[in-house]
């Protein structure tokens, strides 16, 4: 096939579909360097505009795939699955779900992202422990995972290094929105872990990238369709982000607090969607889940946890202690109405809990802890937040934002289930 990448912008640009080879040329070419940027910068552009139907969808995700190289496991029968969560305030979920679920005897190799904008990282929160190693080579993924049943890591280079470099130029030029090139994202990374079945947290509301319940299921529908074409048994739960996902917003603080429910304690939502999404995965896999709650509350999801620690390098023993702290308190009394929790991401970035930019280094003792829920009743004088940072400065700004951003009004708003549908 002659290549001629501008002619196939420019049908994309006006609305046609790619073929197959098209889109597998210019994955190719991108890859090896021979495509330059601007070119490929454009076609995302086109893509964001245009959309991709199924096929070309599924054609992109296989194409990206394939530009890199898969992790290969031992033949002894073993089942691997993931969650992959779009990202929202306090979701700590995966450092609970990966042990909790290799107790059930699952193999889990969860490759993991930072945090970029108001939603944290799940690496950036492990490297609260001294020492947790995120670059894992493929030999040491190998490894832990046989060992252990779990890790978390970051992606290596060549685990679909085509959305490495795409991913980079979408960043910048306003094409992250997408849902095929997220779709092509997301699913080409987990693909190359060469799982038996994952599950997805698609979430929608003020602390996710899709606002609406709507948007979300567009996501989340392509997903499963594509993940189930390329032969991925995939489901997805579609949650509600309205407010944080527990008490603790940050790095250490969320570390702290996944411990927490894995002794059994901790707040009741961020438990209940590890127990949901896990069920759902190992019955996408056709595995049990009937030890699940025992596997919490017996201290063996801990206990595993600390294993995949100690395999990755860290020190729970040397966890630090969070920053200096203050309250904020409800100016009046009433019914928490609304939580913008976006807000509450962006002032955990400014207290230096996150990245402004790529590069950034993270104070991990940072953070926040809401103490109310939607609904809940709070007197005048009552504390609604805790803000840790050792900058008095910062910690009183903070105070101010999070104060705008739970609102409180007179009588109870209407309660809203956290899973609201399965696609
Ligand atoms: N996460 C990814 O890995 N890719 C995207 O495009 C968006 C979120």
């Amino acid at each position: 096939m002659v290549f001629h990448p501008a002619q196939i912008i420019i049908r994309k640009r006006d609305g046609h579909a790619l073929s197959d080879q098209q889109i597998d040329a210019l994955i190719q070419h991108f890859s090896d360097g021979s495509l330059p940027d601007y070119q490929m910068a454009a076609l995302a552009m086109a893509i964001f505009l245009q959309g991709m139907d199924a096929r070309e969808t599924t054609t992109l995700t296989r194409s990206m795939l394939e530009s890199g190289s898969t992790l290969r496991w031992p033949d002894d029968g073993a089942i691997y699955v993931d969650k992959h969560s779009t990202g929202g305030i306090g979701d700590k979920i995966s450092l609970l779900l990966a042990p909790l679920l290799a107790c059930q005897g699952v193999r889990v190799p969860m490759i993991s992202g930072r945090g970029l904008g108001p939603t944290g990282g799940t690496l950036d929160k492990l490297e609260s422990i001294p020492g947790f190693r995120t670059d894992l080579s493929e030999s040491e993924i190998q490894q832990v995972v046989s060992d252990v049943g779990c890790l978390i890591t970051g992606a290596t280079e060549s685990l679909a290094p085509a959305d490495r470099k795409l991913y980079a130029l979408r960043d910048v030029t306003g094409t992250v929105p997408s849902v095929p090139l997220i779709t092509a994202s997301i699913l080409s990374k987990k693909l190359a872990a060469s799982l038996d079945a994952l599950v997805l947290d698609v979430k929608f509301g003020s602390g996710a990238f899709m606002k609406t319940q709507e948007e979300a299921r567009l996501l989340a529908t392509s997903l499963v369709n594509t993940g189930t074409q390329l032969g991925l048994a995939t489901s997805a739960l579609i949650t509600d982000m309205n407010q944080p996902l527990g008490r603790a917003v940050g790095n250490l603080v969320e570390v702290t607090e996944v411990i927490d429910v894995l002794k059994g304690e901790g707040p009741t939502d961020v438990r209940e969607l590890t127990l949901e999404l896990a069920k759902e995965v190992l019955t996408k896999a056709g595995q049990a889940s009937d030890d699940l709650e025992d596997h919490l509350s017996s201290g063996r999801a801990l206990e595993r946890f600390e294993q995949m620690v100690v395999a990755q390098g860290g020190n729970l023993e040397q966890l630090p202690s969070p920053a200096e702290s203050s309250e904020l308190l409800a100016v009046a009394s009433g019914h928490i109405q609304s939580i913008d929790s976006e807000q509450l991401g962006l002032v955990v970035i400014t207290l230096g809990g996150g990245r402004q930019m790529m590069g950034d280094t993270i104070d991990h003792r940072v953070g926040l802890e809401i103490l109310v829920r939607i609904g809940d009743a709070v007197e005048q004088g009552e504390p609604l937040a805790i803000i840790y940072s050792d900058d008095s400065d910062r910690r009183q700004a903070a105070e101010e934002a999070i104060g705008e951003a739970i609102q409180i009004g007179e009588s109870a708003p209407p309660s809203n289930p956290l899973v609201v549908e399965k696609i």
